[in-house]
């Protein structure tokens, strides 16, 4: 069945208008659903006849929080949802300077098998639908109680692996009736999936898009990331170069610092050749640890001389500030610990 949450305005007029109803209908169709509407009831202004209709025809999807942890440090707060079917995702919402900023996840696991991520654990389950998406961010801000200004697509899964879906919810979140999150405050982050990025630049989309490089040089990223293998990173950064030239828009490079596999003197050299070459910011991240995985973050002292490395090389580059540590913020590890507690490894508390 439909879901309506899944529909643009547009959508939802031609939708209402095979049903024999005025146009006016959609708007105030969208705006319920914008206010977070989670049943067909809640559509107050909406004639009982069309509600049961619509009732028979459609659904609307509407996320139940599991699990909210507030960081005592930050004030980063992180949902685990439950979606219609059962699965799991999580999404953070983040206090920056310019205003709370949401991070989604695009997908009930991931398939890309990177070796530090928590997220790859289990492999794909399936795609969120873009109404899934929407309703992270809704469902989040109504809890939140303030307004978010910023998009990430940086939680569970690959947004470039589930394409049209994360496309559609880029489109809905935008709505000027809607949410109305402008283009320049979304960042989308791949692991580089380049022929994906080639069809993003065609959209021409302002939004930022994130390239999780994590390794300068072929043998170690393709051994952290298997996405890497059969692409490498020369046509990562051709597929960089290109999104710059089609969008004007900087990319940013994630770099995960790793206890001695990517933070080498030599690789910080490399990593900024690569930042110049595709006029990249440098994100540099200290490794979250995850307990299933074997790495360890960078040591500071290694840290600070690879940014020594980057600023003698003319890289741009911050080092990302680290939020929601003591709520296991960093992607997947929440809807991990879920997946323990069913199978009975580890007790879990539902809020
Ligand atoms: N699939 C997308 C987005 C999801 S992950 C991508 O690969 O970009 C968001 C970011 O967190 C990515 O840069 C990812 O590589 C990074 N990440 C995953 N696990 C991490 C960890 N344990 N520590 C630090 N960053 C991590």
């Amino acid at each position: 069945m439909t879901d309506l949450r899944s529909l643009l305005p547009e959508e939802l007029e031609t939708l209402l208008r095979d049903m024999g109803e005025p146009s006016y209908r959609a708007k105030q169709l969208f705006s319920w659903l914008t206010k977070g509407a989670a049943s067909f009831d809640e559509l107050k202004n909406l004639p009982k006849s069309l509600r049961e209709k619509l009732a028979e025809q459609t659904t609307i999807s509407a996320l139940k929080c599991l699990r909210k942890q507030t960081s005592a440090a930050d004030g980063t707060v992180k949902y685990l949802w439950e979606l219609p079917d059962g699965n799991a995702v999580e999404t953070v919402v983040m206090r920056y300077e310019h205003g709370a900023t949401v991070c989604i996840s695009s997908q009930v696991g991931c398939r890309m098998g990177c070796a530090f991520c928590a997220s790859a654990i289990g492999g794909l389950v399936r795609n969120l639908t873009a109404g899934e998406m929407l309703g992270e961010v809704l469902f989040s801000q109504l809890d939140y109680g303030e307004k978010i200004s910023n998009v990430v697509l940086m939680g569970i899964g690959e947004p470039l692996d589930n394409y049209d879906e994360v496309l559609r919810f880029l489109r809905l979140v935008n709505c000027p009736e809607g949410l109305n999150i402008g283009m320049r405050h979304i960042s989308l982050s791949t692991c580089g999936l380049t022929e994906r990025i080639a069809d993003l630049a065609k959209e021409d989309l302002q939004l930022t898009l994130a390239i999780s490089l994590h390794a300068p040089d072929d043998e170690t990223r393709s051994r952290l990331m298997p996405a890497n293998r059969g692409r490498g990173v020369a046509q990562v950064l051709q597929s960089c170069q290109d999104y710059f030239a089609a969008t004007g828009r900087r990319i940013t490079f994630e770099y995960a610092m790793i206890d001695g596999v990517n933070d080498s003197p030599e690789q910080a050299r490399q990593l900024a050749r690569l930042a110049r070459q595709a006029k990249a910011h440098v994100n540099l991240i200290p490794l979250n640890h995850v307990a299933e995985r074997a790495f360890q973050p960078s040591r500071p002292e290694r840290m600070r001389e690879f940014c020594q490395i980057l600023e003698r090389e003319g890289a741009n580059y911050t080092i990302r500030r680290s939020l929601g540590g003591d709520v296991d913020a960093s992607c997947g590890q929440l809807r991990r610990k879920r997946e323990l507690a069913r199978a009975g490894e580890e007790a879990d508390a539902a809020c």
